[in-house]
């Protein structure tokens, strides 16, 4: 047993060279909320929560009250009591992204003390290597279609064997878009899309039916997550398999979207829908269901070591001689800090990472760079 001494928030923000949009904002900065916790004994383990950072700092400031001086090694407990100390207020959103950085930052502080990497702990290694997915795509000022063809082309020269763009513009401006990225990568690479629920179903389902030859991958957040209809709506005009769930929180939500077979593919965010504990039990559920399970990602080296872990355990679904794996989310955009703040490099060679083997998530972080985009 080791008892934790403290928890720590700490807010990291930069301002972009380049904004860049999609289909609901601008993004001109890049802004996150890590998790640091340390027991008695001085082991620290990281983690890192997916939302609004300024407003997740002080709910984990409050929440920290409950964890200091407890049994660090008590993950689940500590899990299920944040639940419900907050279930009244929170079943969804803010307070699940909270938890969900406290929880991997006690999953790192587990492998620490353990010697083992994380992967080994959440059930063992299904996967040495993942095949990552470029994200990118986000139009920036300027003429996009020559953008998306120099976009498409530069992730097929580093290698990239898969890639997703950004729809949600009109279906007729997605439309050229998609066809401009397929006519430079050919059959040389997958080719996903990605609406941020920004239609309704009629408009997806146009869209849909207008780039199905295009032999798309997946068609990610057609429709608002709250409109389930229009999931299963999609689902049943399109031959494209539907994805979603980035926006949906906890072994509930995902409960709901599984029974009513919402999405082909889920989509849980590792730093959001309530952390390596919730995302174990979300993958046996998507399992027990039939369901394809791609986590999403859009952190730091410490998000991306978190889903590599996770990634490393998901089970073939179902197992056989030539199963389908699952992919990592890899974000191309502009965020100087995201590697630089590990020690470890993350990078994609001839189109897969690397899971980490290290104890913990096998991510060191660098205290400059921490100290050079906290406030
Ligand atoms: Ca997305």
């Amino acid at each position: 047993m080791s008892k934790i001494k403290s928890v720590t928030p700490h807010v990291l923000n930069v301002d972009l060279k380049q904004p860049f949009s999609f289909s609901q904002w601008e993004y001109s900065s890049r802004m996150t909320c890590l998790i640091e916790i340390e027991t008695v004994d001085g082991v620290v383990g990281w983690g890192e929560c997916y939302g609004p950072s300024q407003m997740l700092k002080h709910i984990v400031n409050e929440m920290k009250s409950y964890l200091i001086g407890e049994d660090c090694m008590d993950i689940q407990r500590h899990w299920e009591y944040l639940y419900n100390r907050y279930r009244d207020y929170g079943q969804k959103g803010l307070i699940i992204e909270a938890i969900s950085g406290i929880d991997i930052a006690l999953w790192d502080v587990f492998g620490k003390i353990l010697n083992q990497p994380v992967h080994k702990l959440l059930g063992g290694t299904f996967r040495t290597e993942v095949k990552a997915y470029a994200t990118g795509f986000y139009p920036v000022k300027g003429d996009a279609i020559k953008q998306l063809a120099y976009e498409a082309q530069k992730y097929l020269d580093e290698g990239f064997l898969a890639m997703k763009i950004k729809v949600g513009f009109g279906v007729d401006i997605d439309y050229e878009y998609v066809k401009t990225v397929r006519g430079v990568i050919g059959d040389k690479a997958e080719l996903m899309i990605d609406a941020n629920h920004a239609y309704d179903s009629i408009e997806a389902i146009k869209l849909g039916r207008k780039i199905e030859h295009f032999n798309i991958g997946w068609f990610e957040e057609p429709v608002p997550p709250e409109d389930i209809k229009g999931y299963q709506e999609c689902r049943r005009a399109l031959t494209i398999p539907i994805a979603g769930g980035e926006c949906e929180f906890t072994r509930f939500g995902f409960r709901d979207i599984l029974a009513n077979r919402t999405v082909d593919i889920i989509q849980p965010d590792t730093c959001s829908t309530g952390g390596l504990s919730e995302c174990r039990k979300i993958s046996a559920m998507a399992n027990a269901h039939g369901v394809r399970y791609n986590p999403h990602a859009w952190g730091t080296g410490i998000g991306l070591s978190a889903n590599l872990h996770l990634l490393a355990t998901l089970p073939h679904n179902p197992l056989s001689s030539n199963p389908v794996n699952p992919m990592l989310e890899f974000d191309q955009t502009e965020y100087p800090f995201r590697h630089s703040i590990i020690e470890e490099t993350i990078e994609q060679k001839n189109g897969y990472v690397q899971i980490p083997t290290a104890p913990g998530l096998g991510a060191t972080v660098n205290r400059k760079v921490l100290e050079q985009y906290e406030i």
